[in-house]
């Protein structure tokens, strides 16, 4: 199998359950703490996140930096063109008022003021407004008295939620004349510059935002780009330890890559062959000891035969050595089992049969005399096995049961989504909660099976249904069943759901 570090469909998530390694119980595996995910982010998501928080940072300084330096620009100039179009106004009314028969009212429109602007003048104790609506109680008090007094002012004021600025120009007379001085006034509405002014703002607010978007975009493309190679090599981690040894990674397309999967392949290829050279071991010495084994079972049998010759001494010697020369047998006839496994990994050679069909088989070539009950629906479903090991399965399981409790009261079988479950239970002593999960490893035996000091058990025979259980990519563990004994549940996937 070549996995591509470097390719997108590499980036998939783990296998599913398919051979993962041998584990009695549903509920074990090496997931984190609940508290402990939830704290922790991913990679992807922290570098998203500092991409996003780098991108607003950056715009929001950019954007700020911009706009402070745009609207003191902007109400800069502003100001000082409307200070501007004051002067200019009273240089024109000054030499207007120079005539002695000057019409004040008259004067007013030939003034050049915009359409947001209004205008006061202020001479011989009385006010003219630019139009009826202006008044002089309009004007700060304080700057309407330093032009009095002679000074130009100018002031910014909030009139009513509007922003105006308010200029004033003493115009005294060329010839001293008391009766031709003036005071010009102007009031500019500036409610078109502040609304430039939060346009500009909620521009570059949206900049800002669209730029912190983007970056969060940027940062999540960037580090799933980052982590392709490790979801590559977790993926063939996985896959390695689902027992598929012959998973390599792809040569990388890039340099960096190239030492990383060049350095996983080499520690696959070396735990490889050394997992293998282990089975090898030991399928050769099992082999080995089968000849001895084929003498020694056939020398008793040639004593055994010759029962009523043999003193009482040598009759129980006799008893003694044909228990241990079963329990060999059977002991070096399970490790050859298990050591193919080891060695040749998933060779399972898969039929797709109904479930009625394959349980009838199945109990009928074990010879177990057990009571099977299906669920409605599922006789009907086809699943996908190899009979041989299928058998296997429930074999033991039968012998289990009949050797720790007298035997298998019942095989259920029932559906469970897209798996089927198949339970087999009696009605002996059962199986302590703690022991549950460990009497699925190999040479482990529970309290039962040492407690009743049966000669041929091995503690290989739930390792051997566990690793076959796990070839079909299905779950097997033990449960109290209610009322006491054990309920053994094997669950493999199914390929159709059940009929309406
Ligand atoms: P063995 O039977 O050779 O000891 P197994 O792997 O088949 O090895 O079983 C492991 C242990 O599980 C047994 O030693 C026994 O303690 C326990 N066990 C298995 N089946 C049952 C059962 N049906 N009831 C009680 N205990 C059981």
């Amino acid at each position: 199998m070549q996995i591509d570090p470097a390719s997108p469909e590499s980036s998939a998530t783990a296998p599913a359950a398919t051979g993962s390694p041998a584990t009695g119980s549903p509920a074990t595996g090496s997931r984190a703490p609940r508290g402990a995910q939830r704290r922790r982010l991913g990679l992807r998501a922290r570098v998203t996140t500092m991409f996003a928080l780098g991108a607003l940072v950056l715009s929001g300084a950019l954007a700020g930096i911009g706009y402070f330096a745009v609207r003191a620009s902007i109400v800069n100039q502003q100001l000082a063109s409307m200070r501007h179009q004051s002067l200019a106004n009273a240089v024109l009314l000054r030499g207007e008022l120079r005539a002695p028969t000057a019409y004040i009212p008259g004067l007013m429109t030939t003034l050049d003021s915009g359409p947001n602007t209004d205008s006061l003048i202020y001479s011989t104790n009385r006010w003219y407004p630019s139009s009826a609506t202006t008044s002089p109680s309009e004007l700060p008090k304080a700057l309407e008295a330093t032009v009095l007094g002679g000074s130009p002012a100018q002031q910014l004021i909030n009139a009513g939620g509007t922003a105006e600025l308010v200029v004033g120009v003493p115009i005294p007379s060329e010839n001293g004349d008391r009766s031709r001085t003036a005071d010009y006034f102007e009031i500019f509405n500036l409610s078109d510059l502040t609304r430039t002014l939060h346009a500009l703002l909620a521009a570059l607010s949206l900049a800002a935002l669209i730029t912190t978007v983007a970056g969060a975009v940027l940062g999540r493309w960037a580090a799933g780009r980052a982590l392709r190679p490790l979801n590559a090599t977790t993926k063939a981690a996985l896959s390695i330890a689902g027992g598929h040894l012959d998973t390599r990674l792809e040569s990388a397309q890039f340099a960096d890559l190239a030492v990383l999967t060049s350095a996983f392949n080499q520690m696959v290829d070396q735990l490889q062959e050394r997992i293998e050279r282990e089975a090898r071991f030991t399928s050769d010495v099992n082999h080995e000891l089968r000849s001895p084994l084929t003498t020694l079972a056939n020398s008793l049998s040639v004593l055994e035969a010759r029962r009523d010759e043999l003193p009482p001494k040598a009759l129980q010697a006799l008893d003694l050595l044909g228990a241990e020369v079963r329990r060999f047998r059977r002991l070096v006839d399970e490790l050859l089992e298990i050591s193919r496994f080891d060695a040749v990994g998933n060779d399972l050679s898969r039929d797709e049969v109904t479930v009625g069909a394959l349980v009838e088989h199945t109990v009928q070539a074990t010879g177990a005399n057990v009571p099977i009950r299906f669920a409605p629906g599922v006789e009907s479903r086809h699943i996908l096995v190899d009979k041989r090991r299928f058998e296997r399965i429930f074999a033991n399981l039968f012998e289990n049961a009949q050797r720790y409790a007298g035997s298998a009261t019942l095989l259920a079988v029932e559906n469970h989504g897209s798996s089927v479950r198949f339970l087999v239970e009696d009605e002996g002593p059962g199986i302590a909660p703690e022991e549950r999960d460990r009497i699925f490893e190999r040479f482990s035996r529970g309290t039962t099976g040492r407690r009743r000091g049966l000669g041929d058990g091995t503690g290989l025979g739930l390792a051997i249904v566990a690793q076959h259980v796990h070839q079909h990519g299905g779950r097997v563990w033990v449960e109290g069943r209610p009322g006491g004994g054990s309920r053994f549940v094997v669950e493999l996937p199914a390929m159709n759901e059940v009929a309406a």
